[in-house]
């Protein structure tokens, strides 16, 4: 494996860079107040190519691979984990369940619009009963001629509103069953479709998350992905690609709280000193640097393997669970380091706190990290 940047990825975590320091940053704390959802700066992201960074070249997207991907989710998550977040939800669960699991005209037909930052992408599995328990799912869809009829909601959805398409996984067998369940397209406006609340939430308040409510959704059969049955191995293949963002996403987070860390211990002086001095505080930034460079090892293991088209759930899994601890760890340790000025939204450090929090439980908590992890390594 390969860990040394190569210039195609230096230069792309170089536009990603550039653009978030110029569209991003200024207004990173006006966002995070008013939980605003910036959706035109989705549109400028496409237009660069950071919406469809998978999305092969003839379907309008920038054709990289996933080393480049996680270079793009770091350097924005850097600056702003919100909009690192939606990039994420974005490119690799709608956007990637349909380059994925879509047929030819699905495939046409929507990846240049996602690709290009036209539209914006949601993926709904999650319902306000069954998150870990995903396969439980109450959200049905009925066969009526040519057609389909989903009823029910999806909670916590990334664009649960303002998604212009969402993927939907709904139930078409029996509860509890395996392969009871198929994944839609579902075009916004289509009759029936309606986004529902907003959360008001800890962290990654400019990432807007909300209800899907489908009330006698008529969909036509075409818009069905892959066969009857076969949407929750989908979603599994789905998430082990996306559990790879979320550890970028954490990685950047982590990231900027270290180097926003480090910067500060210089500056700031205690008892005629630098606080930097202070073994308390060196060993601190020893630990983030250490436990960062340990999280994207194991990040780009994962991101190498599934270029590779290899097998990865244990390793997207192991770069999932322990990068997004290392986001929380070394985000408090942040908080820390800048003492009462990093209790106080003037500096950067209580945002980075409070968005790292969602790594640990979004795309399967860190608990069912664990347990897929333990499946792989004992059933091996
Ligand atoms: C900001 C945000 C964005 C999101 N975006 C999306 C999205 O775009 N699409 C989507 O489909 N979903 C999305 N989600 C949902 C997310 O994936 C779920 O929140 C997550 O999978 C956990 O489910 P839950 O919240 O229902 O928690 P639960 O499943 O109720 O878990 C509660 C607690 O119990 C633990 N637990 C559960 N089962 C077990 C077990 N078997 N063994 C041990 N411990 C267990 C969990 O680890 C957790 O600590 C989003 C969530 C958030 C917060």
């Amino acid at each position: 494996m390969e860990f040394a940047q190569n210039e195609v990825t230096r230069q792309v975590g170089e536009v990603a860079r550039d653009f978030a320091r110029q569209h991003i940053k200024p207004y990173v704390m006006q966002w995070d107040e008013t939980q605003e959802f910036p959706a035109q700066v989705f549109h400028e992201m496409g237009k660069l190519g950071l919406m469809g960074v998978l999305v092969p070249e003839a379907y309008g997207g920038a054709g990289l691979s996933y080393v480049e991907y996680v270079a793009v989710i770091q350097e924005i998550a850097k600056v702003c984990g919100s909009i690192g977040l939606s990039l994420a939800a974005h490119n690799s669960l709608c956007t990637g369940h349909i380059l994925q699991f879509g047929n030819e005209e699905q495939k046409k037909k929507y990846l240049p619009k996602l690709a290009t930052g036209e539209w914006l992408g949601a993926w709904g599995l999650t319902e306000p009963n069954t998150g870990s328990d995903a396969a439980n799912m109450k959200t049905t869809a009925v066969r009526d001629g040519n057609d389909w009829i989903i009823n029910g909601a999806k909670s916590w959805i990334t664009h649960g509103k303002s998604g212009n398409i969402a993927v939907v996984v709904a139930r078409t067998g029996e509860p509890r069953t395996s392969g009871n369940s198929t994944a839609f397209i579902v075009e916004r406006g289509t009759p029936g479709f309606s986004g529902g609340k907003k959360e008001n939430k800890l962290g990654m308040r400019a990432s807007e998350t909300a209800e899907m409510i489908f009330d006698n959704c008529r969909v036509s059969d075409s818009l069905r992905m892959g066969e009857v049955g076969d949407g929750f191995r989908q979603s599994l293949k789905v998430l082990d690609g996306g559990r790879i963002s979320i550890a970028a996403l954490s990685l950047g987070i982590a990231k900027g709280a270290y180097e926003a860390s480090l910067q500060y211990s210089k500056e700031r002086h205690q008892f005629d000193q630098p606080i930097s001095n202070f073994q308390a505080i060196s060993f601190k930034l020893a630990d983030m640097a250490t436990e960062i460079m340990a999280a994207e090892l194991l990040t780009l293991q994962a991101a190498d393997l599934k270029n590779r088209g290899e097998k990865m759930t244990k390793e997207a899994a192991m770069a999932k669970y322990y990068a997004s601890e290392v986001a929380v760890k070394v985000s408090t340790d942040a908080v820390q380091i800048f003492g009462g000025y990093g209790y106080t939204k003037d500096y950067p450090v209580e945002k980075y706190y409070r968005d790292s929090k969602l790594c640990t439980i979004g795309e399967g908590t860190s608990e069912i990290q664990k347990i897929v992890i333990a499946r792989e390594v004992i059933n091996k």
